[in-house]
């Protein structure tokens, strides 16, 4: 087994990565708030914990990968105050909020399997997990690090911090938190004005809300992942990620709760994906740059040139490190799609290459796998992978060019960096590969369907008919008009 290092954003050092969850690495990751489509921002910690699950568990570490859906609790500009973003969007569209959740829910889900992301092994909602959220305010509240005022439950930081650091992971200082904090409706609730809700009384219009020991309501944003957490990897895990707009205050919160009810941060390292700007200006809606992902895939959005593929979205990803800032732009995103083709190219001419056992070796070869583990081992650094992996392609390159014989060693080894390590761990293939089952799919059916035209010309219906029925068998279903026979899937 290969040691992941991490980069510890409270130690600011990088340490050797063990799971301490008996046998297997935890890893946590905030999940979307379902109120609208999948965007870019959910574009780029999708991809960077994909890769790094994918990564562990090649390496030999076995995984438990843990992405929440927040379906209740996160409230407008994520304050305390303000409307709930789910019951907003029911209100205006006029559902149902668990409608809400469903159907953004199942359109994240589609964009991330575009994007060849694997799923999480457990997706747990917010609202699936009120009772373990008020079993944790119970314990804060029995800690003396919280208290109740008019039905609502609320983290006192005051207290808390005469025996914590609260600022350990965002750096923030109370002072800059009293600078920051707006007055808004709700907060005359709060002795300060940083503290923070973990249970909310329901207003008489709040749709979500379940009975709790201090009123109908509903639990804070940041409770959830604390609640969740540790449900599904124990006191203490190893990783929880998320991306950097999410450092405060929701995992400064987040951290602040757990230490307030079992003494500890319980999280061993921190991961904080950086933000993703747009010819070089933060995203956002108010600036008309805000792209959601099915915009990209189909070119619909005015700053885009041309529709860009998920996978074209995924390379540009990963060739940033993950704690940098990404700029998206036409000009970057045309050269990533150039890019990702040369690798795909490559990956093929290698499985056309004729190979012997007695050929003579590529120099160095080795070298340039083990360095892409290197890169990848070293707090997930892809871009410098991703280098390490254009040698490879330059070598297939060289060798289809002279018309040479690759070595049955070396073969193995560029099988490792384009198909394990590129194919399986950054997780790039080909877009069309799906398309590409549907065209061979059409082929054989039209072929099919003229056999059958045939039988029919030559009254052969026994043949005709029992072609039919295989073909309705495989759930293709045939219908003679005028023009000829149609089929469809079932
Ligand atoms: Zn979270």
């Amino acid at each position: 087994m290969r040691e992941f290092h991490i980069y510890n954003t409270i130690k600011r050092k990088k340490e050797v990565f063990e799971s301490i969850h008996p046998g297997i690495a935890g890893i946590y990751v905030c999940g979307p708030t379902v109120y609208g489509d999948a965007h870019l921002g959910h574009a780029r910690p999708g991809v960077t914990y994909d890769v790094l699950v994918r990564l562990l568990r090649k390496i030999g570490y076995k995984v438990r990968y843990v992405r929440n859906i927040t379906d209740v609790g996160h409230l407008e500009n994520d304050s305390d105050a303000g409307e709930d973003k789910i019951a907003k969007k029911a209100r205006l569209e006029q559902l149902e909020p668990m409608e809400i959740v469903q159907h953004y829910t199942l359109r994240y889900h589609e964009a991330m399997r575009l994007m060849n992301t694997l799923p999480p092994d457990i997706e747990p909602r917010a609202s699936g997990h009120i009772i373990e959220q008020i079993s944790l305010v119970e314990k804060i509240l029995k800690n003396g690090f919280a208290y109740e005022s008019n039905g609502s439950v609320y983290f006192d930081v005051d207290e808390y911090s005469k025996r914590y650091n609260y600022g350990a992971l965002s750096g923030r200082s109370i002072d800059d938190m009293i600078s920051n904090t707006r007055n808004l409706d709700g907060q005359s609730d709060k002795k300060s004005s940083y503290d923070f809700a973990l249970w909310k009384k329901a207003a008489p219009e709040h749709i979500m809300r379940w009975p709790s020991p201090w009123s109908e309501g509903f639990p804070g944003w940041h409770l959830e992942c604390s609640a969740m957490s540790s449900k599904y990897l124990g006191d203490t895990f190893d990783i929880h990620g998320g991306g950097m707009d999410l450092l405060f205050p929701h995992h400064e919160c987040e951290l602040a709760q757990n230490t307030a009810s079992r003494g500890d941060s319980g999280v061993k390292y921190w991961m904080h994906n950086n933000m993703i700007t747009i010819n070089g200006q933060k995203m956002g809606k108010s600036l008309g740059n805000f792209i959601t992902l099915e915009e990209l895939f189909t070119g619909s959005h005015k700053i885009l040139e041309q529709p860009y593929s998920p996978m074209t979205i995924r390379f540009f990803i990963l060739q940033a490190h993950y704690r940098s800032t990404l700029d998206f732009s036409n000009e970057a995103l045309q050269a990533a799609e150039k890019g990702l083709k040369r690798l795909l190219l490559a990956a093929l001419e290698l499985t056309k290459i004729k190979t012997s056992s007695v050929a003579e070796r590529i120099p160095g070869l080795e070298v340039v796998k083990d360095s892409v583990y290197e890169a990848l081992c070293d707090d997930l650094n892809t871009p410098v992978a991703i280098a390490q992996l254009f040698e490879a392609v330059r070598i297939v390159n060289s060798v289809k060019d002279k018309g040479a014989l690759l070595n049955t060693e070396d073969l193995a080894i560029l099988s490792e960096l384009l198909n394990d390590l590129s194919r399986d761990v950054l997780g790039l293939k080909d877009d069309k590969a799906d398309s590409a089952n549907v065209d061979i799919l059409a082929g054989v059916v039209e072929m099919v369907l003229e056999m059958r035209r045939d039988a029919k010309m030559n009254r052969d219906f026994a043949t005709s008919d029992l072609i039919r029925q295989k073909l309705t068998d495989l759930g293709i279903q045939i219908k003679d008009t005028k023009e000829g026979t149609d089929w469809n899937l079932n």
